[in-house]
């Protein structure tokens, strides 16, 4: 069996710095925020080049946070793609802000730049660029597209932890949300999150509202929530943001791999946009002829041991929970198409050149069997 991601792999590395952190943590008694939870943030900051992170409870607090944090209100607008996990567009109607959603790149996956521009109107307050599968979204053209008009972007992260585009990270400039959730790059042993920006102002504002809406004990200025970082898990953190280039560098090779082992399997290949570095969070190709024959490729890849999967099966507007958004099937066609024929094969650092070719071996013989 080849999982889509191997956990255990990974802890294997950090085991012993994890047991003595816990043990350190727990004789402290510091829970909750304290030097353990300081320390990372200083750590992970520096990491992402920018001047301040916020530990949060999980990545949707982070981009519901960042949001807020940014003046995004009830009633406001909120443009983000509609290829994402849910937790993006959940985010902002947790504000009671309105999901605008456009359609993707469909070469990428990525947010049509263009299309988003083209969904601003007067009550929009933010776009949400979300830097799917470990690259980043060209913001550059988001920026230079918004700059004056009062409209706010916040980068979902969630999936690029030490990902760069023209040598910057995500949050370098402005604002972005990421997520420690266990399955992601930088991952912790349960939920977490954190905001990542270079103003001090917004860093402020977000650790505010994630501190029951004060700073100081029983002191509350802002009706806030309670969404902080535990000690526990920036522990593991830490211990795992000390491997995370290395980590990033294995999956960049194994996304080599994969490229050479699948150039003559009839299969779209992921493409990486000019200017990005990429951290592969996820290898997602793409099998032609619609969902059926998707499906049963999958189905026989997972027949076969290969923990293959998809990210994301339903776009946002065809997911249950928005159908009040008014969007019906065909609104967005890359997006629907994309969501019919993706594919993501096991990635992950500790992949050897075995389990890939396993792997290979496995798609080409799927393949064969439904052509
Ligand atoms: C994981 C993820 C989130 C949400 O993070 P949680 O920590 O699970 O709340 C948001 N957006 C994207 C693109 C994600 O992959």
């Amino acid at each position: 069996m080849i999982p889509l991601v191997d956990l255990r792999a990974a802890h294997v590395e950090v085991a012993e710095e994890v047991s003595t952190g816990f043990k350190r943590v727990i004789e402290n008694t510091a829970f909750v925020g304290g030097e353990e939870v300081a320390a990372f943030e200083r750590e992970f900051a520096t990491f992402s080049g920018v001047q301040h992170c916020v530990g949060v409870a999980n990545g949707t607090d982070a981009l519901e946070l960042a949001l807020r944090a940014t003046g995004v209100r009830a009633g406001d607008e909120v443009v983000l793609p509609a290829n994402t996990f849910v937790a993006t567009a959940e985010a902002v109607a947790r504000i009671g802000a309105r999901v605008v959603l456009v359609d993707i790149d469909p070469v990428t996956y990525l947010v049509d730049v263009d299309a988003a521009l083209a969904a601003v109107g007067p009550a929009t307050r933010a776009v949400v660029p979300v830097h799917l599968y470990g690259q980043l979204a060209p913001v550059e053209r988001l920026r230079a597209g918004l700059a004056g008009r009062g409209v706010a972007i916040v980068e979902d992260a969630a999936q690029c932890q030490g990902a760069t585009r023209t040598g910057a990270g995500a949050g370098t400039g402005g604002v972005a949300a990421t997520s420690f959730y266990p399955g992601k790059n930088l991952g912790a042993y349960g939920d977490a999150g954190a905001v990542l920006t270079d103003d001090a102002g917004l860093a402020t504002v977000v650790r505010t509202l994630g501190s029951h809406g004060g700073l100081a004990k029983y002191v509350h200025e802002l009706i806030g929530v309670n969404s902080r970082l535990d000690a526990l898990q920036a522990v593991v953190l830490r211990a795992k943001l000390t491997r995370l280039a290395a980590w990033n560098d294995a999956r960049r090779a194994a996304a080599a791999r994969y490229d050479e082992l699948l150039a003559s399997l009839d299969v779209t290949r992921p493409v990486v946009l000019a200017g990005n570095e990429h951290v592969w969070h996820l290898y997602v190709v793409r099998i032609p002829g619609g969902a059926g024959r998707r499906d049963e490729v999958l189905r026989r890849l997972n027949e076969a041991g290969v923990g293959a999967g998809i990210h994301y099966p339903c776009p946002v507007h065809l997911t249950p929970a928005f159908a009040d958004l008014p969007y019906g099937p065909g609104s967005f066609p890359h997006a629907e198409r994309a969501a019919t024929e993706i594919l993501s094969l096991p990635l992950f650092p500790q992949i050897t050149a075995d389990q890939q070719a396993t792997v290979a071996r496995a798609l080409a013989a799927a393949l064969r069997s439904v052509a």
